[in-house]
């Protein structure tokens, strides 16, 4: 199983120090999610291997630049490429006016369809679930409508071990119900127990991506306990009221929040322009919540409940 996040881009919006502005890769077996897509994207995913060909699905938190400049590049570089299955984009409203229109005065006759999936950021909403991954908003506060996203791995089942299917001649109809916890009744009525058929699967794990907001306890719920949270820390917490007026968060409002959702690792990021060594930044966190560490690109954190 692999499910872990890989940074592409972690700068707030002024370019600054050759970061890039915020853009993630999230891999679940297999499969590319792209959270965000700042300028610049796509040759982040060159650099650090993203598999263009696995991405099906592009979460956009908002529309300030620094979060879908990317985007008609990515996408753009995939119409030349000959792409032809279906991508799907989550984002507020708006962005799909903007997409058709930069594609209507490049007259661009796109090769793949895309669906536009408009988020409502007021609210939690699940907006894709497919057999192993639930994604949910988290409705954040920020200047323009703007939502953080939750990955979250649906409860997964027991294993089943093959020497017992072999050993009872279980029918294939039946492992399924024997994955989800059901005892198996042989043929001449006796009972097997689950415990002696399966082994048990590990704790299911989620990611959560949360930026860029003011500081908020409004989705704390949703993300309690969770192996890994990746929180904006635009500013030092010096600049508390530059970030309120803003709409951002410090560094210790960031590791305040962790510690009161009881999350497993804080991932932080959306530096500030005005900070070239970010150590402050780490150290403010780790102040508070020890188990915080820094979102550079190119680095990728694992998604992993078994490890805590
Ligand atoms: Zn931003
Ligand atoms: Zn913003």
């Amino acid at each position: 199983m692999q499910f872990d996040v890989t940074i592409l881009g972690s700068n707030g919006a002024i370019a600054a120090f050759d970061r890039f502005p915020s853009s993630q890769a999230i891999n679940y077996n297999g499969h590319v999610f792209i959270v965000d897509c700042g300028e610049g994207t796509q040759f982040r995913m060159n650099k650090f291997g993203i598999k263009r060909g696995k991405l099906d699905h592009i979460f956009i938190s908002h529309l300030h630049g620094d979060h879908y400049y990317g985007l008609i590049g990515l996408l753009t570089s995939f119409n030349l490429n000959w792409r032809e299955h279906p991508l799907h984009i989550y984002a507020p409203e708006g962005l799909e006016e903007i997409v058709k229109l930069q594609f209507k005065y490049s007259n661009t006759q796109l090769k793949f369809a895309i669906h536009f999936h408009t988020n409502d950021t007021s609210k939690n909403a699940v907006i894709f679930e497919d057999k192993n991954l639930v994604v949910e908003t988290l409705p954040l506060i920020h200047r323009i409508p703007t939502c953080g996203f939750l990955f979250r791995e649906k409860k997964p089942q027991r294993k089943i071990l093959p020497d017992k299917i072999a050993e009872y001649n279980i029918p294939f109809q039946l492992i399924n119900d024997i994955k989800s916890g059901a005892d198996y009744t042989t043929p001449e009525g006796r009972v097997i127990s689950n415990a002696a058929l399966t082994t048990p699967a590990l704790p299911p794990c989620s990611y959560a991506y949360c930026s860029d907001t003011a500081y908020t306890e409004q989705f704390i719920d949703r993300i309690n306990g969770i192996d890994l949270l990746y929180h904006e820390a635009t500013f030092v917490h010096e600049h508390e009221f530059r970030a309120a007026e803003t709409f951002h968060t410090t560094t210790k409002q960031a590791a305040a929040l962790a510690k009161k959702a009881g999350v497993k690792k804080l991932l932080i990021g959306h530096f500030s322009a005005r900070y070239e060594n970010l150590q402050v930044l780490l150290d403010e966190c780790r102040e508070v919540f020890p188990e915080t560490y820094l979102a550079i690109e190119g680095s990728t954190f694992a998604i992993d409940s078994s490890d805590q």
